[in-house]
């Protein structure tokens, strides 16, 4: 019997290496698969400012069309009066006369609401341009917070790639120095427990804080075979070992 296992210490050790690479690579990769929908909220609070800034544009359109509408309706109305006007000395009896009154009267009343109406449309037509340019103003700020935004994600985007490439080679490299048995009975708690080596602190596993008995506790001291906690299965290290 040896009276040291300096490999076993060594596996642990790079088996402490691979779980804490796995976490972190797992970490990453939860956040890789985040950042799209991230990405994705930015384009819908864009496409909903373009559209908000859209309507009032519309509404701008819209006031300007009916203002224009309304003085046509006073235009004709104008030149209908001024038909009927005409029309006076021509007029043969009373009874065409009044009725005459009557259309230019008519007249007259549609003057006065289509000029009512180009007044409204001029106010209406004020506060949608005023609406537009708080709306522009508005919009360019928050487009620009958006594109910042998405300049953000997409270095971090980068980031998390070239990290997770670099703990990938790194998890490689360390991975060979395994046994491969070790490496196996790793691979597997590592599929169900995350992490899959865990540090002893105060006699009880980090992992799922339940107490070791103290035979095992001598063991992993010992650092000559490998324990696992009896609740979770976790591989267990001792903190000297680590850093040793
Ligand atoms: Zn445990």
């Amino acid at each position: 019997m040896p009276s040291a296992n300096p490999p076993l210490l060594d596996a642990l050790r790079d088996l402490a290496d691979l779980s804490r690479l796995d976490s972190e690579l797992r970490a990453l990769e939860s956040e890789k698969m985040e950042l799209p929908a991230r990405l994705e909220v930015c384009s819908e609070r864009r496409s909903s400012s373009e559209a908000r800034l859209a309507a009032s544009r519309e509404r701008v359109t819209e006031v300007e069309q009916e203002q224009r509408r309304q003085e046509g309706l006073a235009r004709d109305q104008e030149a209908l009066l001024e038909k009927l006007e005409a029309q006076q000395h021509q007029i043969k009896n009373n009874k065409e006369y009044s009725a005459l009154l009557h259309e230019m009267e008519g007249a007259r009343e549609g003057i006065s609401t289509a000029e009512t109406r180009v007044l409204e449309a001029m106010e209406a037509l004020e506060s949608a341009r005023r609406e537009l340019a708080d709306g522009e103003r508005d919009v360019a700020s928050l487009l620009e917070g958006i594109s910042e935004e998405e300049r953000g994600i997409e270095a971090r985007s980068r980031l998390v790639e070239e990290t997770i490439e670099k703990l990938l080679t790194r998890r490689g490299e360390v991975g060979k120095k395994v046994d491969s048995q070790i490496l196996v009975r790793y691979e597997k708690l590592a599929a169900r427990n995350s992490p899959a080596v865990v540090v002893v602190s105060g006699e009880s596993c980090t992992g799922c804080r339940v107490g070791i008995s103290p035979q095992s506790y001598i063991e992993i001291l010992r650092g000559e075979t490998l324990v696992s906690c009896g609740q979770c299965r976790r591989i267990l290290i001792h903190s000297d070992h680590l850093e040793a």
